[in-house]
């Protein structure tokens, strides 16, 4: 788990792919990098190298991202 980097920060603005996931405190919900949700503010956004590591520290699976599964590997579809 890391705050985001400049690059980290300029793939979540500009909704580009990227390794790793997007948790964000206030909601509670983890993204995948191009989730075409809102943008959260950078300071409760926290990155996540896997999306079981951030359903392990407590989040929950974005419905936009996983298509209202609820296991990271039950996502055969692109966001958008
Ligand atoms: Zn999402």
């Amino acid at each position: 788990m890391r705050r985001p980097s400049e690059e980290d920060w300029a793939a979540v603005v500009a909704r580009q792919p990227r390794d790793g996931v997007i948790a964000v405190r206030t909601t509670g919900v983890v993204c995948r990098f191009g989730c075409p949700a809102r943008t959260p503010l950078r300071h409760n956004v926290m990155i996540f190298a896997t999306c079981d590591d951030a359903v392990a520290a407590g989040f929950r699976l974005c419905k936009r991202c996983w298509r209202n599964v609820r296991k990271c590997q039950e996502n055969p579809v692109k966001p958008g």
